[in-house]
């Protein structure tokens, strides 16, 4: 088996994972009548301090779904230049809500108050009607930087006193929560909406979890039967995601040290020409001189290790559960033996 560092998404489930999916009860979950679902989503909504939850197939659905249910058309969201829901969503903002879109460059990702007021516009009947912000945390482009919560608080001021909505794209909160020690309740009572992924760190093999108030997950319920994720037996999916943010979130400090670990090896070779700061789970760095990811990942496959290009000369490595200390090992051995 090749040594996996290309996402955090290619994890298959642990023994105790298949075991809680095997187990599972189940219904149709379109009648809402799933008794897995109704228990991972009840879980959440109590983690997070919000009323509702709901299980959906994706990231991007969540995502998609909480903007098109926060939004009218000709709203305006606002978010970092980076921001998944801006660059890696297909312009889903535009094409199922038919809002513009306002990007601001942050700092590793990371907005602040000020920055988010300057953005919002004037009520004018020629301008977009500024209605949501889109906050990321960790940043994924940004190579896994995080917001603390004292830093998020003023932002969420702000949309109270301008009117406009906060959702959290928080494909990879927990490894966030990991660094910081702050706690689900914490980031559930600053936001609207959170989108949380189940099949990144948590090592679920498939779904996210939308949080917010009843009305807001009953509209974001009818959305989702509408992009076609009405979903009928999927207890068994929803065990594996209950399981995962029942064992698998305190262990993400693991996947962090182990992002360190490979970072220090990277910073003492010839090859390496910048690494970005390392906050999490993820490394990204340029190579040297005349070499190019592509070279590079090809003569690192040879050797069983897997990774992706970031950029002509960028690689990225993601740390998740399926990489364990042995397998760091072993890919800092290989890390320190190639030569170009
Ligand atoms: C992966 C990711 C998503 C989307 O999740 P999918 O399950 O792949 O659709 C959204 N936002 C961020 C920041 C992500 O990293």
């Amino acid at each position: 088996m090749p040594i996996d560092l290309i996402s955090d998404t290619v994890t298959r489930p642990t023994p105790g994972m298949l075991a809680a999916m095997c187990a599972a009860e189940v219904g149709d979950d379109v009648f809402n009548e799933d008794p897995g679902v109704h228990a991972l989503q009840d879980y959440a909504a109590d983690l997070f301090g919000h009323e509702a939850a709901l299980f959906m197939p994706s990231g991007v659905m969540s995502n998609q779904i909480a903007i098109k249910a926060h939004t009218e058309p000709m709203d305006e969201l606002i978010c970092e230049e980076t921001s998944h829901v801006f660059r890696y969503e297909n312009g889903g903002y535009a094409f199922h809500s038919q809002i513009a879109i306002q990007t601001i460059p942050g700092d590793h990702g990371r907005l602040n108050a000020a920055q988010v007021a300057a953005a919002i516009k004037p009520t004018a009947d020629w301008l977009p009607r500024s209605r949501l912000v889109v906050l990321e945390n960790t940043c994924n482009a940004a190579g896994g930087s995080y917001y603390t919560i004292d830093q998020v608080r003023p932002i969420r001021q702000l949309c109270n006193e301008r009117g406009l909505g906060l959702h959290l794209d928080g494909a990879r909160l927990f490894n966030a929560l990991a660094e910081t020690g702050e706690s689900p309740r914490e980031w559930g009572a600053e936001f609207d909406s959170l989108s949380i992924c189940l099949s990144k760190g948590l090592g679920a093999p498939v779904g996210s979890l939308l949080l917010g108030t009843k009305t807001f997950i009953a509209k974001a319920r009818r959305l989702r039967k509408g992009f076609g994720g009405g979903m009928r037996q999927i207890g068994f999916l929803a065990a594996a995601g209950l399981y995962a943010l029942k064992h698998h979130t305190e262990r993400l400090r693991e996947d962090h040290a182990h992002a360190r670990q490979l970072a220090a090896v990277l910073a003492q070779q010839p090859y390496v020409a910048t690494i970005r700061p390392v906050h999490t789970n993820i490394v990204i760095f340029d190579l040297a001189g005349e070499l190019s990811a592509e070279h590079f990942l090809s003569s690192l496959k040879e050797q069983g290790v897997r990774a992706s290009a970031f950029g002509p000369k960028t690689v990225r490595f993601v740390t998740h559960l399926d990489v364990g200390g042995e397998a760091v090992e072993q890919a800092c051995a290989v890390l320190r033996k190639l030569r170009f």
